[in-house]
């Protein structure tokens, strides 16, 4: 096991155990000493190494109001002079304080921020995979001409393209001087059809070439195409239902692809791209390989596993079975206290009828504080809620009704890890299991209190 450690200005080093899944299972406290600083704006500086004879790497400097975290409740305030936070660093490398008490956590930033670029495409009935001239385009060039995006969505341009790479062309009049180490490109355009900005596809592992490729062909202006950015084929998908662009204007942006032919935007953005693509095509039966391609893209950008199944999963009656319960945790104790094996399969919350099963996994992962029973990871979802699984600790199959001894709850990689490692049930019954996962011990309980 390799071990990690996080830095702080004033070189107090933090040990953080990191397992093979870059999950952290400590979490380490830290005094500030306020004396001789403004706590109303304090300036956290964070490091982080692989190892302790690797460089230390800045992850970013993030101003806090320590004084509005205390009076919030998210801190503690030991003294006048002394201020303690709980870090924890998680798989997505997104780095948090943890609180004393049973409070959300506060979402600092992120190691791993790779660049992403909206840009713009001129319009194509053929969805970029053959030359197209727009009769609507407001340029003279583009009227005389096919652009060089007109070939972007075909992936196996004849000797340019590769198994690996995509070749592909926007149009910029500044060089993209932030995006010099690559990032993912999301692209925009303009149906000129239905008179509506649309989200059409995206290309990640994108590297912007030194010396654009030219391709000889009659359709284009001097008898050639030029492509000057090249992607990771796996990464790189024209979407199966282009998306409303409206929907991603942030306050901020009046309009969302720069005059210089693009934009640079925050990860989120791509993030939930994708997110929103994979819940269309779920929603609208789509085929199960452009599923694949897009749970691929969004593991690529988010580091995290993507349960597509559990997408599939009524997300409405979750919602509602969790908002019906989140504040009533004593409601909960006495329904997962008096679970009878032969209860209805049916259960009725508010006058609606929900499956009894769901209802007791919605009521023990708010028990559980939607935490990892292993490593206290908890995963923001876009919506400020909080995405979790629940593991059987013997296989559905082999029981009846789901309870509160046989569940543990677990972050994606725990989960795959208790479902296909090398698992070992020492002690189990109601209140606790003690099981080797991988060689390593774990006592977790299972109380419902
Ligand atoms: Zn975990």
């Amino acid at each position: 096991m390799s071990k990690s450690f996080i830095r702080l200005p004033d070189d107090y080093k933090i040990p953080v155990s990191v397992n093979d899944n870059h999950v952290t299972e400590k979490q380490r406290s830290i005094q500030i000493d306020i004396t001789n600083t403004n706590p109303h704006e304090y300036f956290l500086n964070l490091f982080w190494a692989k190892d302790k004879q690797s460089e230390l790497s800045h992850i970013g400097k993030f101003k806090l109001n320590l004084m509005e975290m205390v009076k919030e409740g998210y801190l503690r305030q030991e003294s006048s002079s002394i201020i303690r936070l709980i870090m924890i660093r998680t798989g997505t490398g997104d780095i948090y304080l943890r609180l004393n008490k049973k409070s959300p956590e506060i979402h600092l930033g992120n190691i791993n921020t790779r660049p992403v670029m909206l840009a713009n495409l001129s319009y194509n009935i053929y969805s970029w995979r053959a030359p197209y001239i727009n009769p609507k385009a407001k340029h003279e060039y583009a009227n005389k001409f096919p652009g060089h995006e007109s070939l972007n969505f075909n992936f196996y341009k004849n000797g340019i393209d590769c198994d690996k790479y995509v070749h592909g062309y926007f149009q910029w009049t500044n060089d993209p001087v932030n995006f010099k180490e690559g990032g993912t490109v999301i692209f925009y355009s303009m149906n000129t059809e239905k008179r509506i900005g649309e989200i059409v596809g995206v290309y990640g592992g994108v590297s912007i070439l030194d010396e654009p490729i030219r391709m000889y062909s009659e359709d284009f202006e001097n008898n050639e195409a030029i492509f000057s950015i090249r992607a990771e084929k796996n990464l790189s998908m024209l979407f199966p239902i282009p998306m409303k662009a409206e929907k991603y204007k942030t306050t901020s942006s009046s309009r969302l692809v720069g005059q210089t032919g693009y934009s640079y935007y925050k990860e989120d953005i791509a993030i939930q791209i994708i997110l929103d693509q994979i819940k269309m095509l779920v929603n609208g039966n789509g085929r199960k390989d452009e599923l694949t391609k897009l749970q691929k893209i969004y593991e690529h950008l988010t580091n995290e596993i993507l349960n597509i199944s559990e997408l599939l999963m009524n997300n409405t009656e979750e919602n509602e079975l969790y908002e019906a319960f989140k504040n009533d945790r004593d409601a909960i104790v006495k329904d997962l206290n008096s679970l009878e094996e032969f209860d209805d399969e049916q259960v009725e919350v508010k006058g609606k009828k929900y499956k009894r099963d769901l209802k007791t996994i919605i009521q023990l992962k708010i028990l559980r504080d939607y935490q990892c029973q292993i490593c206290s990871t908890r995963i923001r979802k876009s919506n400020g809620s909080f995405y979790i699984e629940a593991a059987h600790i013997k296989p559905k199959s082999l029981r009846g009704r789901e309870t509160p001894d046989n569940i543990l709850i677990l972050c994606p990689n725990h989960h795959k890890e208790f479902d296909y490692g090398s698992l070992n049930i020492l002690e189990h019954d109601e209140d606790q299991i003690r099981f080797s996962l991988n060689k390593r011990i774990y006592d977790i309980s299972l109380k419902v209190e």
